[in-house]
């Protein structure tokens, strides 16, 4: 993290209060002890309390906060929830914390068009709440759904179990209106299907708070399948339920939702809630499938026969929507639970092209044994989206750091069998220094011209996802020329 500015923190009490201006009442914080909840999001190996958080509750004031600090010269930092794993939100000491937590409000729910547009502190599970009585539901379910925010999701590009079939949050985003560092409120896409002009909206999604403060979504809802059913397939090694995922997808069946849980993270689950998940296996699939009721029966058949084919033991299928749930409850649990069996734990979120997956987990082994910490794996198996969660003591001298430098080799070895550093908890200030790994110098800088399109004194959320930042002059910005240009004469036939 580049060292605060001194300037600006000499004027902290102007600061604080040219905001309280802008956002009245209970809005602005800034005692010590009232800004410490704010120090650190999910990735809580970083801390840092903020200069000072505000909390607006309308779009003019996030517009106003957002023109007063350009002026200044003051860095911004947008926090939904605070349950980045990858150190999104982490504050830094000389920059205002815009938290959107009181935007709270389902703004119109339009079931004709199957669409909901809500503010971007409702919680992802409250959009689902919001319309489940008459049938629906908004598919990108994270494991931390009760707590995200949306706000945070459309920031994040985040997944869930269901994401295999229904997409990511990018696939179930319509629109958002964004306001810019400048005040500017913007708005991509919106309520159709396809907006015309360039993708911008898919720009902004995954964007990590780097290009805008979100202030409203709009999103895709669903209806409720006919039938869903889950199934626990217990494998005697994490090389057979690979390959079964392998020839599920193979064999053209894309289930609503495909998890693999390793040894450690199903015993964990286990003693945390208590479902029934078989101690005596290697690995465990979770597989969902729905649909019409002929169509699930007809699916789950298949699967049960590529499961045995691939040395299956013990198959259940879930005999009600109750059970189906439970099913899932200890993979939605997995993270808490493995913190019950290690003082702390390391979440790595990486992507691999799946008929890779038996490699990686030999070689992840190899790892943990060279490193001396133990990982437990839970997995987005049907997207090659892995979780390990490395075991640590942070009280432990240098256990941090190993587990730093575990995680660090894991996402190596994630790109160089053809896969990617994250699958869906962002880079943050996680992975920033990985980047490279990835991308050439040349990549990062054509990104970077992205980011100074939108925000060219790059005051808003600087230090995360670039290993470097450079000034936009440098880079040839992106300049915006409010006048007419000349058109070439178009030859007409
Ligand atoms: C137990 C646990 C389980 C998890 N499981 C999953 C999972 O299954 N799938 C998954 O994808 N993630 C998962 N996560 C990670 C996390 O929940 C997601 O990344 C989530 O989208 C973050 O939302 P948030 O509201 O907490 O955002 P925050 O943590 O507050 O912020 C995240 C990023 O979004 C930016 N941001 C937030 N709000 C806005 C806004 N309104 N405008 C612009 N930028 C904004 C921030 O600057 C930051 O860069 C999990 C986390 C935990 C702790």
């Amino acid at each position: 993290m580049p060292l605060p500015d001194q300037r600006v923190l000499a004027r902290r009490d102007e600061i604080i209060k040219a905001l309280r201006q802008i956002v009245p009442g209970e809005g602005v914080i800034d005692a010590p002890h009232e800004l410490r909840p704010y120090e650190s999001d999910g990735l809580t190996a970083y801390r840092q309390p903020p200069m000072v958080v505000v909390l607006p509750e309308t779009v003019e004031q996030v517009a106003a906060v957002l023109r007063y600090c350009k002026g200044q010269n003051i860095k911004v930092v947008p926090r939904g929830s605070g349950t980045s794993l990858s150190g999104g939100a982490l504050p830094l000491a000389d920059a205002v914390l815009l938290g959107m937590g009181r935007f709270k409000k389902i703004l119109e729910i339009d079931y004709e068009d199957r669409l909901a547009v809500v503010q971007p502190g409702v919680t992802n599970l409250a959009i689902t709440k919001a319309v489940e009585g008459e049938g629906f539901y908004y598919a990108p379910d994270p494991s931390s759904q009760i707590a995200c925010s949306i706000g945070g999701n459309v920031a994040e590009n985040s997944g869930g179990v269901h994401c295999l079939k229904y997409g990511l949050t990018t696939n179930n985003v319509l629109g958002v209106q964004l306001v810019t560092m400048e005040g500017e409120i913007l708005r991509f896409g919106g309520k159709a299907l396809e907006a015309p002009g360039l993708d911008l909206l898919g720009i902004i999604v995954g964007s990590e708070g780097l290009l805008g403060v979100v202030t409203e979504v709009t999103v895709r809802i669903l209806p409720k399948p006919e039938t869903a059913k889950a199934l626990l397939i217990g494998f005697p090694s994490v090389e057979s339920a690979g390959q079964c995922v392998a020839d599920t997808i193979a064999a053209g069946i894309i289930p609503a939702g495909m998890e693999m849980m390793d040894k450690p993270a199903i015993h964990a689950a286990e003693a945390f809630v208590q479902v029934g998940y078989p101690l005596d296996v290697e690995a465990l699939l979770i597989v969902e499938l729905d649909g019409p009721e002929a169509e699930c029966s007809h699916l789950i058949q298949e699967v049960e026969a590529i499961a045995r084919a691939n040395q299956a033991g013990m198959i259940r299928i879930s005999r009600d929507e109750a059970e189906r749930l439970a099913f899932w409850a200890g993979r939605k649990a997995a993270f808490p639970a493995v913190g019950r069996i290690s003082p702390d734990y390391y979440c790595m979120d990486g992507t691999i092209p799946r008929a890779k997956l038996p490699v990686v987990l030999q070689r992840m082994n190899a790892l943990s044994e060279q490193y001396g910490l133990g990982v437990a794996n839970v997995f987005h198996a049907g997207d090659g989206n892995l979780h390990p969660l490395i075991l640590y003591d942070a009280n432990k001298p240098g256990e941090l750091e190993r587990a730093e430098e575990f995680g660090a080799d894991i996402l190596r070895l994630c790109v160089e069998v053809g896969g990617v550093l994250t699958g869906e908890h962002g880079v943050g200030v996680e992975k920033r220094d990985l980047m490279p790994a990835m991308f050439s110098e040349d990549d990062l800088r054509q990104q970077q011209r992205l980011k100074c399109a939108f925000d060219p004194e790059l005051l808003l959320n600087p230090g995360k996802v670039f290993p470097s930042l450079h000034r936009c002059a440098e880079l040839g910005r992106m300049h915006v020329h409010r006048g007419a240009l000349p058109f070439p004469e178009l030859p007409r036939f």
